[in-house]
């Protein structure tokens, strides 16, 4: 009995080690694809239909503000001590409203029906790793 399932046994954790190894992996990619750098000038860019329609420079000493969408979905960002979220928006789940506010280069907030995407960027990394991971 014991030689009939141990093959099986090992067949079986092989595989799970495959996902492991596989799942791991993916995840060192995705933690490369984030700029670990936060030093330097922040932009905020507020995307509609992949095209930028705002790009603002974000710091602490940037005063609030209330930036509105024209995006058909009446979305109003906002930006307060130095950090960025949607306010509001007639979007149906209101997920991108509870997405929080994001300060840290590489986050962002998307609002699929709306088309909308808020991205924290760098100086110069404007248009690279963000948008390209944000395709649908
Ligand atoms: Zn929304």
């Amino acid at each position: 009995m014991k030689t009939d399932t141990t093959p099986k046994l090992i067949y079986k954790r092989d595989i799970f080690g495959i996902i492991l190894v596989l799942f791991v992996v993916t995840i060192c990619m995705l933690i490369r694809m984030i700029p670990a750098d936060t030093s330097g000038k922040k932009f905020a860019e507020i995307s509609v239909d992949g095209n930028v329609a705002i790009r603002m420079e974000i710091n602490d000493e940037t005063e609030r503000s209330e930036i509105p969408i024209d995006n058909g979905y009446d979305t109003v960002v906002v930006y307060e001590n130095g950090e960025i979220g949607i306010q509001s928006c007639k979007c149906k789940e209101q997920i991108c409203v509870h997405m929080g506010r994001i300060s840290n280069v590489g986050t962002s907030i998307v609002c699929l029906p709306a088309r909308t995407v808020i991205s924290i960027v760098n100086e110069d990394s404007s248009n690279t790793a963000s948008t390209d991971a944000v395709t649908y």
